[in-house]
Formats: C-alpha cells, structure tokens, sequence
C-alpha cells in the first residue's frame, strides 16, 4: 500500500519556490467552495486590488493567471505579437531566451539585444535596435534576471520604447514584492510574475497586468490568438467583471486562498518595508559571504538584493556542498544554469524567506561545508 506524502522541511533559499509562511499554507487548507460562488467572487476583487498595490499600477487589467510564470510569460506574448510582428527581445540570461522562443513560436520577427550574462541589459543597444528597426512594434526585457541575479533598468528601457512608439513587456517574476516596481510611472504595458518568488505562496499562479494601451492592441488583432486558454478576450469575461462572471475555466480555488493570504502578509507589512528588508537581508549574505572570501557574479550596481550569484571557489565540487547542504541541513540553495552550470551558486532571499535566521543558518552551514 503507497502511504501519504509527507515532505522533509526544508529551509528554501534558491532562485524559488521561497519558504511558505504558515499563514498561507493554513489559507489554502480552507474549505473549497464554488468558483463562482459569490463569496469567492469578491475574494477575487481583493486578490486584484492588492496585485494593483504591488505592481504599483491602477491597470484595470490586473490578475493572477491559473498557472505557473511561465504561463503569464505565453499570455503576454499570444496576445500582443501578431505574425510578422518586429520585437526587440533582450537576452542576458535563461528567461531572454525563453521570451524569443516565445515571439518565434507566435510568428513574430525577433530583433535580438544581446548581452553577457551576468550584465544588465544595456539601454544603449536597445536603442540602436529601435533605431535600425523603427517599424519595431514591442519590446521585450527581463527585469530580474533570475539566472543570473541582474537587475536592469527597466525605466530606462521602457521609455526608450514609449519613445519608439512600441509596447513594453517585462518579466518581473523575481522582482515582484522584493525590489522597487512601478509600472505605471514607468509606462510598462504588459508584466507576467509568479506567486512562488518573493509573494512567498505555492508555485502555480501569475500576477500580470495589461495598460489600456495593450488591451487596445489586443482588441485590434486582425488575427485570432492562437492559444484558446490564454486568449484574452475570453479570459476578460471571466477576471474583469465581477457581476457577471462566465464561466472560462475552474479557478484553482485553495491556492487563490492562499495568493490572497500572501497579499493580505505584503498589505500588512508595507510594499516599501517589504522593499527594505529584501535589501537589508542582501546586505547581511553579502557581508557573510565576502567575509568568507566569495565573490559576487553581478556588479554592485546592477546586483539583485533577493537572488545572490557567487562564483563557486576554484576546486569545489559545487554539486557535492549543495547535496550536503541539503541532505545535513535541509537547506536548499540553487545551481548555475546553462553557460553557469557548476560555476556558481545562486542563494535566494525572496519573501518569508529573506529573514535575518535565514540569512545566519545560510552562512553558518556554508561555512561547515567549505
Ligand atoms: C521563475 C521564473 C520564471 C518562470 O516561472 P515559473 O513559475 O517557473 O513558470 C520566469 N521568469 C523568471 C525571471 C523567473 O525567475
């Protein structure tokens, strides 16, 4: 007889799932009701409000897709590149490279802006892009590089494309609650998050948010999207009125619980403190860190303060002490991926998980294992 699953407790500190407080986790244990259940409706009208307050941004077009980042990354794409579109995509990292996957696989003609890993992205190639390819209709950039821990300047970028006469879709699946956004003042027109980075709930859901110049573009497709579930104009009828819901798709019900719970912990903390703390906490690793001798990937300046690259010491077999950490105290950490593989590690700080006893049992396991 297969028995129940009971996970091992782990400490998460890598590029997430971050620690899930117990306040959301009891949220999701909740009764299951109807997702159209008046009750769950209005609980719905919270989730947006608050992912409003987040994303600093009034977007009426504000919600959580009913599935993991990635899938808020295919919305944004499916239903604002046409084929024969030009977007300019920025790749300094794993996630550039999955929005050109993205714009290829929606018939779209990718310009790519092209930078180290490691690097922001640089503004002044985004703007030679526009220059060569003033018929450019999008632009597409990762604010919070999670591969690698860069950050880029997403205002910069974003005017830049307002000046263009382009849209903007941004990636803030890692920066969403850990490091100062504003979509509104920057003029962003389309950003995808994920519920499991530093809103600290359970992988599965993604915040995005639409300007009303990208529902405008939406609306004047002169072809249908090609993804049914996440076609947009079906999905409005479902998100934006609360009066007369229809039914689209089946809600995950427990797990908006507990995206709501994690909203209601961020409301109470503050936005900015929650900013603050992910940025004191980085400072406390880093200071750990260099004291023990190891280097950060990313320039200072360009350095993300919840997910922090080091290079693995000359003669470590980094996937030896990331087995140990795990296996004697159940601290996971992450791995380099890609041209990164085996050469750093990536420590996270992201929501519940960027706190002060974090930060010291981090360093004081990495240092029984060094
Ligand atoms: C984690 C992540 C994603 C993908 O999110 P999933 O929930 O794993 O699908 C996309 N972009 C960035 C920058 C990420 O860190």
């Amino acid at each position: 007889m297969t028995t129940s699953f009971i996970p091992p407790r782990r400490i998460l500190m890598g590029p997430g799932p971050s620690d899930v407080p117990q306040r959301v986790l009891d949220a999701m244990a909740r009764p299951t009701i109807g997702h159209l259940d008046p009750a769950f409706v209005d609980m719905m009208e919270q989730i947006k409000a608050m992912l409003r307050m987040a994303f600093q941004t009034q977007n009426a077009l504000t919600f959580p897709v009913s599935a993991p980042g990635s899938a808020g990354m295919e919305m944004c794409f499916v239903n604002l590149v046409e084929p024969g579109d030009k977007v300019i995509v920025c790749k300094n990292g794993v996630f550039g490279g999955r929005m050109l996957e993205n714009v290829k696989r929606c018939g779209g003609v990718p310009v790519i802006v092209d930078d180290a890993w490691g690097k922001p992205v640089d503004p002044n190639k985004v703007r030679d892009a526009f220059a060569a390819n003033p018929d450019a209709r999008v632009l597409a950039f990762v604010h919070a590089e999670t591969s690698t821990g860069a950050q880029s300047d997403a205002a910069t970028l974003a005017r830049i494309a307002q000046e263009a006469g382009a849209l903007t879709i941004m990636d803030c699946v890692t920066s969403l609650g850990g490091t100062p956004i504003h979509l509104d003042a920057w003029g962003i027109d389309a950003a995808y998050s994920g519920s499991q980075k530093c809103l600290s709930c359970t992988p599965g859901l993604s915040p995005v948010s639409f300007s009303e110049r990208a529902v405008e573009r939406i609306k004047a497709r002169k072809t249908p999207v090609q993804s049914w579930f996440l076609d947009l104009n079906l999905v409005l009828g479902y998100w934006q009125s609360a009066g007369r819901r229809t039914y689209h798709h089946t809600a995950p019900i427990n797990p908006m619980y507990g995206l709501h719970e994690s909203l209601v912990i961020l409301e109470e903390e503050g936005l900015e403190n929650a900013w603050a703390r992910h940025r004191a906490m980085h400072e406390a690793l880093k200071a750990g860190l260099e004291g023990m001798g190891l280097r950060y990937v990313v320039d200072e300046a360009a350095r993300l303060p919840q997910l922090n690259s080091i290079h693995v010491p000359e003669g470590v077999d980094e996937a030896a002490i990331r087995a140990r950490l795990l296996n004697e105290f159940n601290l996971e950490i992450g791995a380099g991926l890609g041209d990164m593989a085996g050469k750093i590690w990536r420590i996270g700080l992201m929501g519940h998980s960027a706190r002060q006893e974090n930060v010291d049992y981090c360093l004081t396991a990495l240092k029984a294992c060094l």
